[in-house]
């Protein structure tokens, strides 16, 4: 059960007035908000602990260390991941996917083959196409439906002993459909193909067991569960992560240098070149322990809740048309208004107090696919209410009365 009003209270931004009408927050896809706790976790790092970490010999150095270390640890059971040299800080999602598909570039070869989707964010598209230009892979696309599911009859024909990884994503940003990763990756290994997921839309929202999923590669970003910026994982099986080059070089990362060879650390520090965004890091934990404390499954079920409670709602208004309609989806809302543009939905209602994101998502071929420019999209954190979708409603009505 949540308490949505000790939630609410816990989240200072909450409180604030756009254009005099209380703040309704419904771009959690974009970036949660975040709690007390997160926030003065950074302000207690600054204040009392600064210091670089694995490096110094002095106190501050020591304390340092010892919160980024047991950020590290909280991580590892906030994934059910069994070794803490599996957990990997980068600075988000887009960093974790570019580190892995920078590793492949020199590893694969002519004729292997990476499989990823229609449906993916451009941080999971873009690197994979770098990745093939540099090693000359070819990139494989799985297709999805009307509903916005994939083509799992399509994936299954498209693996064979050339696929060497398969890239896909947890839950789509856009459409927030729920991708059958258990199976994806069950089919994956029977050709001996690695997965990497991108949970960047899903680690907030249900709960993740990377080894009851037996995946290789696990990312997602601190900022997108109630967490700071500039911080994200990547989870991978410690022989995943043993059998890939550095990404960077520098300090750090490496055991030995003399001036024309080097020696590189162990994992998890040979991914992890330089000062990393150690007050970030620090905080994820208190952003996890904010998560724990509602506990994923109520987290899951409340915005189950929210999403059918707005569909149904949503439905009522004039000429809207939604984007994503699969049977199993988290709280997003990809929609659009006949004869309207997207943009001048999300302009007028911010007016309203509503923030809402408009535009493509940064999933251009899923535009492609609609034939759409853009849509508008409402996606739910713990902290929404039945109360605010009603108001929300109640803007887009009256915003396509101004525009009509
Ligand atoms: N993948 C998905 C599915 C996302 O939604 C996002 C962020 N919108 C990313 C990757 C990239 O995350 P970040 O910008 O935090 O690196």
């Amino acid at each position: 059960m949540i308490n949505i009003h000790d939630i609410r209270s816990q989240f200072p931004i909450l409180e604030q007035k756009i254009d005099g009408n209380s703040l309704i927050y419904f771009d959690n896809g974009a970036t949660t908000q975040k709690p007390k706790t997160v926030i003065d976790a950074i302000i207690n790092y600054y204040t009392t602990q600064n210091s670089n970490v694995h490096r110094g010999v002095h106190h501050l150095s020591q304390v340092a260390t010892d919160y980024f270390e047991q950020s590290r640890s909280e991580v590892k059971s906030f994934i059910n991941s069994g070794k803490e040299c599996e957990i990997i800080f980068t600075k988000g999602t887009t960093d974790s996917i570019n580190l892995v598909a920078n590793g492949y570039s020199s590893i694969l070869n002519d004729g292997d083959e990476i499989i990823i989707s229609e449906l993916e964010h451009h941080s999971n598209i873009v690197p994979w196409q770098m990745c093939c230009k540099k090693s000359g892979a070819k990139l494989k696309i799985i297709n999805i439906s009307e509903t916005g599911e994939l083509d799992m009859g399509q994936f299954k024909g498209a693996l064979s002993k050339k696929t060497k990884l398969v890239a896909i994503s947890h839950v789509s940003n856009t459409l927030g459909t729920i991708n059958p990763i258990s199976e994806i990756i069950n089919e994956a290994k029977k050709f001996g193909a690695k997965v990497l997921v991108d949970g960047a839309q899903a680690a907030s929202h249900i709960p993740i067991d990377v080894q009851e999923l037996d995946v290789d590669f696990y990312c997602f970003s601190g900022h997108k569960i109630y967490g700071p910026t500039g911080v994200g994982v990547l989870y991978g099986k410690e022989e995943a992560l043993n059998f890939l080059p550095p990404y960077q070089g520098g300090g750090e990362m490496i055991k030995e240098v003399y001036l024309q060879t080097s020696s590189y650390a162990d994992i998890p520090h040979k991914f992890e070149a330089g000062t990393p965004n150690i007050a970030g890091v620090v905080a994820v934990k208190n952003a996890i322990e904010f998560i724990k404390n509602i506990g994923l499954q109520n987290i899951h079920d409340y915005e189950s809740e929210l999403l059918e409670y707005a569909t149904d709602k949503m439905r009522s208004i004039n000429g809207v048309k939604f984007y994503g309609t699969a049977k199993h989806k988290t709280g997003i809302i990809s929609f659009n208004i006949k004869n309207i543009h997207p943009y001048d939905i999300g302009v007028i209602i911010d007016k309203m107090g509503v923030a809402i994101r408009t535009g493509n998502h940064c999933t251009q071929p899923i535009m492609d696919k609609y034939k759409i420019p853009g849509t508008a999209r409402i996606s739910f954190g713990v902290y929404n209410t039945k109360e605010e979708i009603d108001r929300c409603v109640e803007s887009i009505n009256k915003s396509i009365k101004m525009l009509s």
